[in-house]
């Protein structure tokens, strides 16, 4: 048997968070001796489908960020894509089962950073990451070897192009601003290199946005696709498979 206490409007808005505590209450040997859970429910309004759903219960979602958010249980859509004032207002009225979760989460997900310099295994394409900033290339590392690859970490574009150069990836993710050689300039670098020249190279940004953006960045720096940031798994999944097509011709 559960009970729901009378929720508490916690604050109006995007998300319309409702706080509750559920007592459930259970008599599972039916020997009178009830023993008694509270556990934390957050109901908020799913921004996509205005499903309301209890969060503290959703999966995370896959997207390549540092910060995921959390899946809808009605369209499956996760709100990484909510501006930044709703996504905070999410986390300061979280209850702390959630953040725990989302600590728990962040130290299994960041702990081991992939190996920075494994030579291709045989049969598996390579990949070479290029992002200043250690979570995000550490999990679009693990995406991208979930996806098949072997993987290359750079921390800038002046490394990246160092390994480029000496391991020739068959695809290079980068990002766009990065201490030392931007993304832009890295791509153009690599384009002009015969020994380069043929990887694909895709660019990802949190700043850039708008299909104009991209096409001149695109022309502008030789990449052949553009993502913008944070990256759900599933794009990168299909931006694989295009790359995959394209080198199968
Ligand atoms: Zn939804
Ligand atoms: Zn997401």
């Amino acid at each position: 048997m559960a009970d729901i206490e009378t929720p508490r409007i916690a604050r109006a808005g995007i998300f319309g968070i409702f706080i509750a505590r559920q007592r459930d209450t259970e008599d599972a040997m039916g020997s009178g001796m009830v023993e008694e859970r509270v556990q934390e429910v957050y109901l908020v309004r799913c921004i996509h489908c205005e499903t309301e759903y209890d969060a503290c219960r959703s999966p995370w979602c896959e997207c390549i960020t540092a910060s995921p958010s959390l899946v809808c249980p009605e369209c499956l859509a996760c709100f990484c894509d909510a501006d930044a004032a709703a996504r905070r207002r999410f986390w300061w009225d979280a209850p702390r089962e959630l953040w725990r979760r989302r600590l728990d989460r962040g130290y299994r997900e960041l702990l081991p950073e992939a190996p920075s310099e494994e030579a291709a295994g045989p049969g598996r394409p390579l990949a070479l990451i290029a992002d200043d900033d250690p979570a995000s290339r550490c999990i679009a590392g693990r995406a991208l070897a979930a996806l098949g690859f072997s993987v290359l970490l750079a921390e800038d574009g002046e490394r990246a192009c160092q390994l480029a150069l000496q391991h020739q990836p068959d695809l290079v993710l980068t990002d766009c601003l990065m201490p030392r050689l931007d993304g832009k300039a890295l791509c153009r670098r690599l384009r002009g290199d015969r020994r380069t020249s043929g990887a694909r190279l895709v660019m990802m940004s949190a700043l850039h946005r708008g299909a104009s953006v991209d096409r001149n960045l695109l022309e502008e720096t030789g990449a052949d696709e553009f993502l913008p940031k944070p990256i759900p798994w599933e794009t990168l999944a299909q931006a694989v498979r295009r790359w995959a097509a394209t080198a199968a011709r």
